[in-house]
Order: structure tokens, then sequence, then C-alpha cells
């Protein structure tokens, strides 16, 4: 083996990789994880009620500074198609592959040596490292230790290829229902076709002006799937169901989407369904809007500044260029943004993390080995000057 592959962090991933952890069923990697922090000497590590795996070190005062990412990971899909097998974290070339390769158990690995890391530095005040459940069905883990957590600043781990991230837009999913009359097709005057007010919206929404600006540039929306009842061809639909896929921008929220779906078409039932998810142990309960929100960092902002700097810094000494982008995916970070800090506001929440974003949720997943060593070096970096500007 060469002598990248059997760095810590790297090794670190790979038995994260092997610790299979589907949303709802994360505790294999979560004990993983807490099993590292303790090995590392972190002060604190446990497992909380939304079986988030946390680590913290506290050295005397001065600010908290959380380095986060997600434990659980989307399914394997089709193995037969993996070209190794997702849960091997088999290292092949410059690559590891397997489920949560980029997305992203190579990020939290990262995370908990730089912060053993930093501390080596002589880093003050509080340094935490936070491997959350549930992100990719809704963000349990997130909302629950955003309750139970304070932080001054957090870096959110998602993959971006080593780019400073400052923001995405939001999802939500709206439900369209449009209510007919059954008959028989033959003698389709005796019904209403549910079917042909669900096509006057289409023909809508294909032009409509949608909120922009930003550099989120704007909202869009996608009609991604219609089925009429009863499921059958020669009747009548006496009912029709659509769903718009929207992606919004801040602003943009669920009740101006509504409003302006609902001009369009008020004889038909607009809504964004509710969801419930609990934590593997039963102990956690998120209930409401299905929607997950947008975020977006002001860029002009002197911790903001600091971060670009260091992370060029940081960059530069591997010969990596600087850049500065936003991600095409949601994420936790509208729920980390709402942890209080110890001055009274909210957390600032930044991202960087190792692995290309395409690679995520796909048979594929894999992460270049060479961006790991990288990651650490900038996520200790970010640490010791947010703790330093703080203090
Ligand atoms: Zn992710």
């Amino acid at each position: 083996m060469n002598e990248i592959m059997t760095k810590d962090e790297i090794l670190l991933a790979q038995s994260l990789i092997q610790a299979f952890s589907p949303s709802g069923a994360e505790s294999p990697a979560a004990k993983v994880l807490c099993d590292a922090f303790a090995a590392l000497g972190f002060d604190e590590s446990y497992i909380d009620d939304a079986g988030n795996a946390v680590g913290i070190f506290k050295r005397g005062d001065g600010p908290h500074i959380m380095l986060n990412g997600h434990i659980d990971t989307v399914p394997l899909g089709d193995e037969s198609i993996w070209p190794y097998h997702p849960l091997s974290g088999e290292i092949v070339g410059d690559r590891m592959w397997g489920r949560g390769a980029c997305d992203m158990k190579s990020a939290l690995a990262c995370m908990a040596f730089a912060a053993k890391d930093a501390v080596e530095q002589g880093f003050q005040g509080t340094l935490s490292v936070t491997g959350v459940t549930l992100e990719e069905v809704g963000g349990l883990g997130a909302w629950h230790l955003a309750k139970e957590q304070t932080a001054d600043v957090i870096v959110l781990g998602e993959p971006s290829k080593l780019k400073l991230m400052l923001g995405h837009r939001g999802r939500v999913e709206v439900h369209v229902k449009s209510k007919g009359a059954i008959a028989h097709a033959a003698k389709s005057e005796l019904g209403k076709n549910a079917l042909y007010p669900v096509a006057k919206l289409l023909a809508q929404l294909e032009h409509l002006e949608l909120p922009s600006g930003g550099i989120l540039k704007g909202s869009t929306l996608t009609p991604s799937f219609l089925e009429s009842h009863p499921k059958s061809t020669n009747v009548v639909p006496g009912e029709a169901h659509l769903v718009i896929d929207y992606r919004n921008i801040p602003g943009d929220d669920d009740e101006h989407i509504l409003e302006r779906l609902r001009a369009l078409a008020p004889e038909l039932e607009f809504e964004i369904p509710n969801e419930a998810l609990t934590s593997e142990n039963g102990k956690v309960v998120l209930e409401g809007r299905s929607s997950r929100q947008p975020f977006l960092t002001p860029g002009e902002n002197a911790l903001v500044n600091l971060a670009r700097q260091t992370i060029k810094e940081g960059l530069s000494g591997f010969g990596h260029a600087f850049e500065e982008d936003c991600w095409w995916f949601a994420t936790d970070a509208p729920w980390l943004a709402e942890m209080p800090n110890t001055k009274g506001g909210k957390a600032l929440v930044v991202g960087f993390g190792p692995g290309e974003e395409e690679l995520a949720h796909t048979t594929n997943e894999s992460v270049p080995l060479a961006h790991l060593p990288i990651a650490r070096k900038v996520y200790c970096d970010l640490a010791m000057a947010f703790a330093k500007t703080m203090s």
C-alpha cells in the first residue's frame, strides 16, 4: 500500500463505509464514529437521543466551533451494478468506493482527526464533531441537535469538491388534486374528465415566471408525476393527481408557492404533504411539512471572509485553487442555522467537503483519496482561525 492509503482519516472513512447505516438505522456507523472520538481523546463522546454521534473537546473559554456531517446514507441500490461492493470501502487506484464514500462518511472521518489536530495545536474553546441521523429523509438528527447544542460556527462537510459552499435552494413537493366524475369513455358527456384542468395547469406552468435573483439564481419547478383514477383506459377519470417538484430560493416560501399555484387553477386542490420521522430508538419524532428549506449564508461577512482566506491558504499548500459555489441539492444547513450561538444569536454555517457531489446517491459513489488529507487540514485550519478570531 502506498503512503496515502494508510492515513488515519482514510482508514476511519473505510470503517464508516463498512458500517451500513441507511436512514433510520444508523447505529452501526454512530458506534464506529463514537468509538473513534473516544480513541482520539475527545473529552466527551456519546450518542444522543436522536442517534447522533457527538464528540466534544473542551479547552477553556472561547467560542464553540462545530464540524458536522450526517452518518446516514441512501439505500445501496442495485448491488449488481456497483463496480465494487458498496459496503467494501475498497481502495482501487486513487479512489475509495462505497455507499457514503463521498456523501459523507469521508468528511466525518476527516473532521474527527482535524479536531484532534487542532487541540494538539493549542485550540482554545469548545470544538465538537457531530454525525447526525436521518439527513437524507428530512433531517431529524440535525433538527434535534439544533435544540440541544449551542455553536458559534458550524462547518458542514457535504461533498463540494473542496469548494466553499454558502447556500442551496430548498425543495417543496406540491401535490395537486383534480376532482371530476367517472363515466363510460364511450359516453363521456355523462362524466367530468379530471385530466383537463390538470392539462390547463401544466400549460401555464411551462411559462410561469418565478422569483429570481442572488447567487442561488432563482426558483424553478418541474411537474414530475401524474396519475389518474380509476386506473383504466376506457373510463373518464374521476380523479387526477399531479406532483410538482419545486426548488425555492429564500423568501419564496411554502405559502407564497401555494398562493401562486392556486391563483392559476382555483378549481384544483394544492397541498404540501406532512411527514413524520422517528429516530431509530423511537425516542425522537419530527412531524411537520415535508418541505426542505433553502439556505444562504450572506457572503459579505467577516467570518465568511475568514473562511475564504483560510481555505485558500490551506488548499494552496496542496496545489489546489480556491473556489466558491452553492450546492444544487438540499442539506441539513437550514436546521443547523437555527442552532443558538453563545452570544444570543444563531450559528453561522459554511460548507466545505471532500468528494464530488455528482457521485452521491449513485452506484458509482467513490471519493478521491487525495481529498481526505486536504479536508483534514482545512477543517483543522478553519477551527483554529474561527476560534482565534472569535475569542
Ligand atoms: Zn449528504
